[in-house]
């Protein structure tokens, strides 16, 4: 496989870092994962939009501009023959040569760039969008600036293994007994008309999936409702659901061990899976 590194475009054996990059040192760095489908790039310039953000809170520099970004995804994707999959890319606060907790100065310090592609066949038409998720709740202990999309992953790595030793495929994160997002996804509940999804603030990621699914929601006459819920009232719920760029929509069926309506994906998340989905498609560059 093809990477990019700081400028160069190598074989992932003969990329290199520096051990004194903030990212590896101190997390300091913030990321983008666009899904390819086709061969094309879905929503890509909101996540371009979403980097820039992330960027910003962190007082840090956007080093290349869209048409850059653009072509370098281009490139991995062409080279790495990739159809369906993810291309990531990370940028950090650069290596400024020795371990230190002040920035250092972005004049003599430049940012390190990393991009990388990940073959899924099978992304798009997933066996799991046909089952559905299981999901089990754990305390939200993340830091407060969810918004800022940054390499600080390890709690919902923790989140994902301890969904696994509990036999589920996801947790879904509490906090002041209302659920704030997934561990790499946003939440949603289903009831009669009505989607409901916790609104934005600095306590949730904000989903480049979500905005995109909320319009197609209220093209098709459903009622998003922009708020926090409860476990229990996602229990007692018609139908939920998640949004992530890699997971699209993926129906849950199950929340701490209670099955929801007859256990199978609900009819509006398998709806908004593929109208997103063949929405997405039409706009991919
Ligand atoms: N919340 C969190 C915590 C995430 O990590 C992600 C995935 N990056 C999302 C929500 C979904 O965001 P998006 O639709 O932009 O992938």
């Amino acid at each position: 496989r093809t990477v990019y590194v700081n400028g160069e475009f190598l074989p992932e054996d003969q990329a290199k870092i520096s051990i004194f990059d903030r990212a590896f040192l101190m997390a300091d760095g913030v990321y983008e994962v666009t899904s390819v489908l086709g061969g094309k790039l879905i929503d890509f310039s909101g996540h371009l939009k979403r980097l820039a953000r992330s960027l910003d809170a962190l007082e840090m520099v956007n080093p290349l501009s869209d048409d850059e970004w653009l072509s370098i995804h281009r490139k991995l994707v062409e080279v790495n023959g990739i159809d369906e999959g993810l291309v990531y890319l990370q940028v950090t606060r650069g290596a400024p040569g020795d371990r230190d907790f002040a920035w250092p100065d972005p004049a003599t310090c430049p940012p390190g760039v990393v991009l990388f592609t990940q073959n899924k066949p099978g992304l798009a038409d997933s066996p799991a969008a046909k089952v559905g998720m299981k999901v089990i709740s754990i305390p939200d202990i993340r830091w407060g600036r969810r918004d800022i999309k940054t390499t600080q992953l390890l709690y919902p790595s923790m989140g994902k293994m301890m969904a696994k030793k509990a036999g589920a495929d996801d947790a879904w994160l509490v906090e002041d007994g209302l659920v704030t997002e997934g561990t790499s996804n946003n939440t949603y509940i289903v009831k009669g008309n009505q989607i409901i999804t916790r609104q934005l603030s600095t306590d949730i990621l904000h989903g480049i999936t979500r905005a995109a699914v909320l319009t197609f929601a209220r093209e098709a006459q459903m009622e998003v409702v922009e708020r926090p819920f409860t476990i229990a009232e996602a229990q007692q719920a018609d139908e939920a659901f998640i949004t992530s760029a890699s997971a699209f929509v993926m129906p849950v069926v199950e929340i701490d061990g209670a099955t929801l309506g007859d256990g199978k994906p609900g009819r509006v998340a398998s709806r908004m899976r593929e109208i997103y989905l063949d929405e997405m498609r039409k706009a991919a560059i």
